[in-house]
C-alpha cells in the first residue's frame, strides 16, 4: 500500500506558513514504513529538533482505480479516518528552501499515525466533518472538511490521474491551521466530532 498526502488544503493552514495558494492539488507520499504501530510511541527522531503534527482527515481506497472520474470516485471509498501527518519541520524548511523534494522531512518512520478505526461514510456529512487534535488536553486544531480547497472526490480524480489506486491506499487530505511543534511527554488525542479516535504519546 502506499499512503499520499496533501499540502495546503486549507487556506488558513497554507497561510499560516506563508505558502502560496494553489490551483491544483500539491501532494506527496510517504513509504508504508511510515505507519506508526498502533498503540506506539511517537519517537521524535534524531534529525530534527522542531517535529509538528498535523491532523488530518484520511480517505481509505477500497477499489483499484486509475483516471477515475469526478462523478465516480466516491465509490473508490467507504470510510474516512484520521491521522496526524508528522513533519520535521526544519528539515522540511531547508529541503524547501533548496527546492528539493519533502519526503526526508515527512516520511520518516512512525511519521503517519492512523486511527484504528474509520466511519462508514454514510454516516458522515462529508462536506461538514468536524476534526481536531487535543495536546496535553487543549484544543490545538480544529478543522471541518467544508473548508478544504480539493474535496475527497476531487483529490481522487487529481490524483489517479498520475497514479494508479490500489486497495487499502490512504489519502491524508491536508491539515488545517494551528500545527505545532511536539516534546517528549506530550498525549495527542484526535477526534472526528466527539468520537476519539487515536490517542498517541510522545517520547
Ligand atoms: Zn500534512
Amino acid at each position: 500500500m502506499k499512503i499520499i498526502c496533501i499540502g495546503r488544503n486549507y487556506v488558513n493552514h497554507a497561510k499560516e506558513l506563508g505558502n502560496a495558494i494553489t490551483s491544483e492539488p500539491v501532494f506527496f507520499l510517504k513509504p508504508d514504513t511510515a505507519i506508526s504501530p498502533k498503540g506506539h510511541p511517537f519517537f521524535i527522531p534524531d534529525f530534527t529538533s522542531n517535529v509538528h503534527y498535523e491532523i488530518e482527515l484520511v480517505i481509505k481506497i477500497n477499489r483499484l482505480g486509475k483516471h477515475i472520474e469526478e462523478g465516480f470516485a466516491h465509490k473508490y471509498y467507504q470510510e474516512i479516518g484520521l491521522g496526524i501527518d508528522f513533519t520535521a519541520r526544519d528539515v522540511q524548511e531547508e529541503v524547501k528552501a533548496k527546492g528539493l523534494p519533502w519526503e526526508k522531512a515527512k516520511g520518516f518512520d512512525g511519521s503517519a499515525v492512523i486511527s484504528r478505526s474509520f466511519i462508514p461514510k454514510e454516516e458522515l456529512d462529508l462536506n461538514n466533518i468536524d476534526f481536531t487534535l487535543e495536546k496535553n488536553g487543549d484544543t490545538v486544531q480544529v478543522g471541518n472538511s467544508k473548508d478544504m480547497l480539493f474535496n475527497f472526490d476531487k483529490i481522487i480524480t487529481y490524483i489517479s490521474q498520475f497514479y494508479t489506486l490500489k486497495i487499502g491506499d490512504l489519502i491524508y487530505t491536508g491539515t488545517p491551521a494551528g500545527v505545532g511543534q511536539v516534546n517528549n511527554g506530550d498525549i495527542l488525542k484526535g477526534f472526528i466530532g466527539t468520537q476519539k479516535m487515536f490517542e498517541v504519546k510522545v517520547r
